[in-house]
């Protein structure tokens, strides 16, 4: 079992141990038989790690969610909250002009991209200090792609929210989510900033 961190996981932690002393004697000795059941009970809490501490938002990310649709944005900040992996969220508003260096350099296929309006962002893997933009970089960056694209999936199915990865939608651009559609409904350059 995995180690206690509270009062209810300590106390079915001695619940287990009082079995193995009913049905295991020779090894409840071996390793608790010098101890009461109050100090075994501090030391399964005291040698516990503590939860893992969950991640936030940087402010470059929470930057990058200006301008963005709130849909879009309300599923980032929950992701964060729970994801295993961090991430860091990039290009929220993209200019023309820097849409179409991305097209020139070939790293997307659209001029008209969902970038350009507030209805896509890009959620990137931080792993050992670096942004992993691809999944063939590495196997953890390939475990938190799937991390990420899990939570998101299980949030927008929870709130019921309009939001579609480029892996599903096209089989290529993992780390982009966009609201497909929704082009005409809202497009953040009506809107002063
Ligand atoms: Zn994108």
């Amino acid at each position: 079992m995995t180690r206690p961190h509270d009062e209810v996981e300590a106390n079915f932690f001695i619940d287990r141990i009082n079995e193995m002393y009913k049905h295991d004697p020779k090894t409840y000795e071996k390793y608790f038989g010098d101890k009461t059941i109050v100090e075994i009970k501090d030391q399964a809490i005291v040698n516990t790690p503590k939860p893992k501490k969950k991640f936030k938002l940087g402010k470059k990310s929470k930057r990058e969610l200006i301008g963005v649709h709130p849909y879009l944005s309300f599923a980032v900040y929950k992701a964060i909250e729970r994801v295993e992996y961090d991430f860091g969220v990039f290009d929220g508003l993209r200019t023309k002009k820097e849409q179409e260096k991305l097209v020139d350099r070939g790293w997307s296929k659209t001029k008209d991209s969902y970038h350009l309006y507030g209805l896509a962002v890009d959620l990137v893997p931080y792993l050992d200090g670096q942004y992993r933009w691809t999944i063939q970089q590495h196997e953890d960056t390939k475990k938190a792609f799937e991390n990420i694209h899990t939570v998101m999936k299980s949030i927008i199915e929870e709130y019921d929210l309009p939001i579609e990865n480029g892996w599903d939608l096209w089989h290529w651009d993992k780390p982009h989510w966009q609201m497909t559609g929704w082009k005409n409904k809202y497009d953040y350059r009506k809107f002063k900033y």
